[in-house]
């Protein structure tokens, strides 16, 4: 990039803003413009998410995720230390409740200490006891340093950062068609990931075209709601810190965890089911375009063919309270459904390749002038900073 150079980001979530600070930390004779639709920043996925800053345990090797999330995660400190943000290391138990899953605690356990994650201790019935009083398991692993935060209020900081180094941020503004020949112009888009990308980024099967017959390969983007269950006040007590199961690793996602917040409530999710809107938080939410996309996307079709099973319990979860409960009660016995009172959502723009298979890493693409973040599922909010150098290291 040279002289004049202007950068439009698309998207003032998590990771938008994340980069525009960057680019104007390493670029400052750059003039950044985020624009985003909704009149305030943080407005989606950020905005829903569990609020856990991840320490990297669960990715494989050399994967983005185990790189961004660790440098993240310490970046993530840092800047929260400096802002005054408060950022709680509650520590999070991940419990095993049948012999079967054992080993594949086992195996989360060797690719935590091979990211470098610090403080882990294996731990026997009795010491997952000493964390959390009633939770069962018949043997857990502990993360001490992973955190809860609230991932809105670090994302209004970035914001402040943006707008203080004179960057321009455009709430309420729906970004150009065509990022890349509207009117406004700039000249290295950046497309920050989002359920319901903009122009030719929306539609699902964007992507390179196949040798040979030109068909486009994807990945799309699905999206997949995830359900809370908030537990009453007076029920929060009974759990500490951080509880998740040991994952389906059939699955990018992490699995109904309890997870505590740093205003001291305590939700039980998230789940995963089909959403019927990108930005739908209630089931009865509907875009008939919406779900039209996802169904046409042969990706998705395989998937259905593949997981239907998964799919029903997860959809039984979702309509029936009891059922939520019961998949939550395998962890702590003593939940009933009269311990939870509230309910409410995320959306994840996950992207889902044309054979099916779910992206779980991270992805970056360029597409002709435009760098999009086509695939940032969690621990993506973590690893915003990081991810943010990452990006603008390729773009500059
Ligand atoms: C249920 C759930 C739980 C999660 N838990 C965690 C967790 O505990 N820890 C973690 O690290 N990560 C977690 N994640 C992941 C994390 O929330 C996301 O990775 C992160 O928020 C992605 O940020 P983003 O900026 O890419 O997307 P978003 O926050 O969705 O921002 C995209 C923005 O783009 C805007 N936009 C879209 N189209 C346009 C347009 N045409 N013009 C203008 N603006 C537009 C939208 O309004 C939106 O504000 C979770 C996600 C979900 C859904």
């Amino acid at each position: 990039m040279t002289g004049e150079t202007r950068v439009g980001v698309v998207g003032a979530g998590i990771i938008g803003l994340a980069v525009a600070r960057q680019l104007q930390r390493t670029r400052p004779d750059v003039e950044v413009t985020v624009f985003d639709k909704e009149p305030s920043v943080g407005s989606h996925q950020t905005g829903h998410n569990s609020g856990v800053a991840h320490a990297g345990l669960y990715y494989p090797r050399d994967s983005l995720k185990a790189r961004l999330c660790r440098r993240g995660i310490g970046l993530l400190k840092e800047y929260c230390a400096d802002r005054g943000i408060p950022y709680v290391e509650c520590g999070k138990t991940v419990v095993a409740v049948t012999e079967e899953e054992v080993p594949r605690l086992r195996d989360i356990e060797e690719r935590a200490r091979h990211n470098g994650v610090p403080g882990l201790r294996r731990l026997s019935p009795e010491e997952i006891r000493e964390h959390e009083p009633h939770i069962h398991g018949v043997a857990g692993l502990h993360s001490p340093s992973t955190a809860i935060v609230d991932f809105v209020a670090v994302t209004r900081a970035y914001a402040d950062d943006v707008v203080a180094a004179g960057g321009t941020l455009l709430l309420g503004t729906r970004s150009p068609r065509s990022p890349a020949t509207a009117t406004w112009s700039a000249s290295w888009p950046v497309n920050a990931g989002h359920l319901r990308p903009p122009g030719r980024l929306r539609r699902p099967a964007v992507g390179p075209r196949g040798p040979a017959g030109g068909r486009r390969r994807g990945p799309a983007i699905v999206p997949f709601r995830g359900e809370y269950l908030t537990m009453r006040p007076d029920r929060a007590h009974l759990v500490n810190g951080l509880v998740y199961p040991v994952p389906d690793p059939r699955y990018p996602f992490l699995g109904v965890h309890f997870t505590r917040r740093v205003d001291g409530t305590v939700d039980i999710g998230p789940n995963a089911v089909l959403s019927t809107a990108r930005e739908g938080y209630r089931r009865s939410d509907l875009v008939v375009r919406d779900l039209a996309e996802t169904l046409a996307w042969p990706g998705f079709r395989r998937l259905a063919r593949q997981h239907w099973r998964m799919g029903v319990t997860e959809m039984r979860g979702s309509l029936s309270r009891r059922a939520f409960v019961a998949g939550a009660r395998r962890y702590l016995p003593e939940l009933t459904a009269a311990d939870v009172d509230g309910r409410h959502a995320g959306v994840r723009a996950q992207a889902l390749d044309r054979d099916g298979t779910l992206v779980d890493d991270f992805r970056i693409s360029r597409l002709g002038p435009v760098t999009a973040v086509r695939n940032a599922p969690s621990p993506a909010a973590t690893s915003s900073l990081a991810i943010a150098e990452h990006l603008c290291e390729g773009l500059l």
